[in-house]
């Protein structure tokens, strides 16, 4: 009996989280059992213990039955346990006298036995009850918030997060790996569902970014580290050169002009390989930075030192050119990250019975993309390999997508693009369009009008997955086409439709080094590889690291809209963070016990934050405890025992470990 002459008072409560977790968890009997351990002074079960009404319960409780200690058995501690400690608070607790136990996410949702997952909720309960005694009042910290954002990406999702935080008056970095920003929106001409110029509503956001302020626009960069915590992380980039110095450079592009070396010429990555461009380029004519690139894999000066130069030489007096720059790190301060790089599309090679890279006249959409867009490489026309005009054209939705064999996810935005471009297709050479679908889906605003008005138009739609595309003609209506095979699910028949043009709807995927990104940016991917958000519906933009948010297509596939309106959320989180100063930090930091302590230095290089130093004079360790995350790799590691953490104090382990095995 100490704790002011009262003791241990503990108070229990169990949650149904309506049928989530009484559905496969006994809740009553949980409750009754609870009230058996020792120190339990008061257990109940509520519906919602998250509510109000729930959190009342405990707030009165704490003042009427003089509890000091708190067990709830509810659900994960990252969506609830900042509520319940909130409860305490008001109650007149130190909020960490609190124990969660995760009887949802843990026992509900992956046991189906009810009475085997009541029995595992019990023993968690026991040890949580065994444990919370023995919890310590702690005070949680306070680190400031550096005001500047890094955001990584200059997509239209990176873009527009960067332009709204600026203007709201903060400094940002906007890191983008290829030579320009823009994304995949640079490469549309018109978008769904309204066909308006996507270069008219992309490229003055492009300008404003380039001309704001308030942005330091980093292309042809990558973030290679990321140090620290929120409100204060160092950042690494490392920035390729350009062979032309955007400080120096007007951007008059006679240097492109003046590369003379034809036989250089590439696939141009920007066009899909539809063009070829010299080694030196600029990406496409709205491009920004309006900083053309020298690419050394192609230029003759980096291969065989026997270039004219003329590219020098049309530079003139600017000396813009140097081919002696070098690859540069910047180091940076931030406080918060916005994470917007976007996605790819799914390769067309993997579903090698479309034919794609076999037949010249199988394209992707993005490929159609570039040919419908009046800067493309035909300047808008939708025309052939071989310059002819297509006459009809058949369009193979969810290609990557809805399928077991690679992708199951629908990329929810191919159906729509894929009317665009049927309409495009069929107003620029009045071909008669197919569209080949499994389902129509048209969930968004003005979009089922534009399917409508697809069907008015007169295109044609055949509901059944294409088995295959190919050039073999079985009769002479097929000679000189592709054909595709598909079984028509509405007639219940298998067709063959010859067609001159194939558009194969790619989906979207995560990027291949999505993984390593996100070890960078300390955040994880979901099972299709996307990066992974806090909790879907309360926490969309947040990841599980904080001060690190998502914006666009690098969280899952999204059209523009639903992109721009995400990169507004993480903006708006990123600066309710800055405009609240300081942000709260957990306790749980690891201390040392300097009298222990040999001072071998073990911890020191294992710790990921640097938090640990050694003190020369003291012989001994000492942790940072603003820059301690609690992970507990020093407390596992010291040989001696002196490195402790607060909340995972030995004896609340100890006793949580027996409670656990104290079954009766
Ligand atoms: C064929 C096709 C047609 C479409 N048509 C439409 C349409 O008409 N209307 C519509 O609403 N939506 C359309 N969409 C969807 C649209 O493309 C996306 O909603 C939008 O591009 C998402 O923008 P984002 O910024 O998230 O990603 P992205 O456009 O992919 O931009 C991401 C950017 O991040 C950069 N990046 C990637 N990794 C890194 C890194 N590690 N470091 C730095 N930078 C990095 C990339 O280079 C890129 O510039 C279409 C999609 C496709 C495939």
């Amino acid at each position: 009996m100490s704790e002011a002459n009262g003791g241990i008072r503990i108070g229990v409560y169990t949650c149904h989280c309506g049928t989530n977790i009484a559905a496969a968890v006994d809740v009553e009997s949980l409750a009754a059992y609870a009230a058996t351990l020792p120190d339990v002074v008061v257990s109940r079960e509520y519906k919602y213990l998250c509510c109000d009404p729930g959190q009342d319960l405990i707030r009165q409780d704490i003042a009427d039955k003089r509890l000091n200690r708190i067990v709830v058995a509810a659900c994960s501690p990252h969506l609830h346990e900042h509520t319940f400690r909130g409860a305490l608070v008001a109650g007149g607790l130190n909020p960490f006298y609190l124990q969660l136990v995760n009887i949802r996410e843990h026992v509900a949702w992956v046991h189906e036995d009810r009475k085997e997952a009541t029995r595992k909720a019990e023993d968690l309960l026991r040890a949580a009850v065994r444990r919370v005694a023995r919890h310590e009042p702690l005070e949680p910290g306070r680190t400031p918030i550096h005001p500047d954002v890094l955001v990584v990406g200059g997509g239209i999702a990176g873009i527009h997060a960067a332009l709204t935080l600026a203007n709201a008056g903060k400094r940002i970095y906007l890191v983008e790996r290829e030579p320009t920003i823009g994304g995949h929106m640079a490469k549309f001409d018109r978008t769904f569902p309204t066909l308006d110029c996507a270069a008219c509503i992309l490229t003055p956001k492009m300008s404003a970014v380039k001309a704001h302020p308030n942005i330091t626009l980093w292309t042809y960069s990558e973030v290679t580290k990321v140090d620290g915590h929120v409100g204060n992380y160092t950042v690494k980039v490392k920035r390729w050169p350009r062979y032309v110095r955007e400080d120096l450079c007007a951007g008059c592009m006679e240097c492109l002009e003046a590369c003379v070396y034809e036989e250089a010429r590439v696939p141009d990555d920007f066009n899909l390989g539809l063009t070829k461009r010299k080694p030196i380029y600029i990406a496409f004519p709205e491009a920004v930075p309006q900083v053309p690139v020298i690419d050394p894999d192609t230029c003759i000066q980096f291969k065989s030192g026997k270039c004219k130069k003329t590219c020098i030489d049309a530079c003139g007096e600017r000396h813009a050119i140097s081919f002696q720059l070098q690859e540069k790190t910047e180091e940076i301060e931030v406080g918060s990250i916005i994470v917007a790089t976007g996605f790819q599309v799914f390769d067309a090679r993997r579903a090698s019975y479309y034919g794609y890279g076999v037949y010249p006249n199988v394209y992707t959409a993005l490929e159609v993309e570039r040919l419908v867009n009046a800067s493309g490489p035909t300047g808008g026309e939708v025309v052939l390999r071989d310059g002819r005009a297509p006459k009809t054209v058949g369009i193979v939705h969810c290609v990557g997508s809805r399928d077991e064999n690679t992708n199951r996810w629908c990329s929810r935005v191919c159906c729509m693009y894929s009317l665009k471009l049927a309409h495009l297709i069929k107003e620029r050479t009045g071909a008669e369009v197919f569209n080949f679908y499994i389902d129509i889906r048209t969930p968004g605003k003005g979009f089922e009008e534009f399917y409508q008005k697809l069907l008015n138009e007169r295109v044609h739609f055949i509901r059944g997955r294409v088995a295959e595309v190919t050039d073999w003609a079985l009769d002479p209506t097929e000679e000189g086409k592709l054909v595709l095979r598909v079984e028509d699910t509405l007639a219940s028949l298998v067709r063959r439709i010859p067609v001159d043009m194939v558009v194969l709807a790619v989906g979207l995927e995560p990027h291949p080094d999505a993984p390593e990104t996100g070890r960078i940016f300390n955040i994880s991917c979901s099972e299709e590889g996307f990066f992974l958000e806090r909790h879907p519906k309360l926490a969309p933009v947040n990841t599980f690291t904080d001060g690190v948010f998502l914006a666009g297509c690098c969280q899952g596939p999204k059209d523009i809209p639903d992109t721009v309106a995400q990169a507004g959320a993480a903006a708006a989180e990123a600066l309710a963070l800055i405009d609240a100063g300081s942000v709260e930090t957990e306790p749980n930091t690891a201390y040392v016990i300097a009298e222990v302590c040999s001072g071998c230095k073990t911890c020191i290089p294992l710790c990921p934050y640097h938090a640990v130093t050694f003190l020369d004079n003291e012989k001994k360790v000492r942790i940072d405890q603003a820059m301690c995350r609690g992970c507990g790799t020093c407390v596992a590691a010291c040989p001696s025992g002196s490195i402790r953490q607060h909340l995972f104090e030995d004896e609340q382990i100890f006793e949580e470990i027996e409670g656990i095995l104290a079954y009766a």
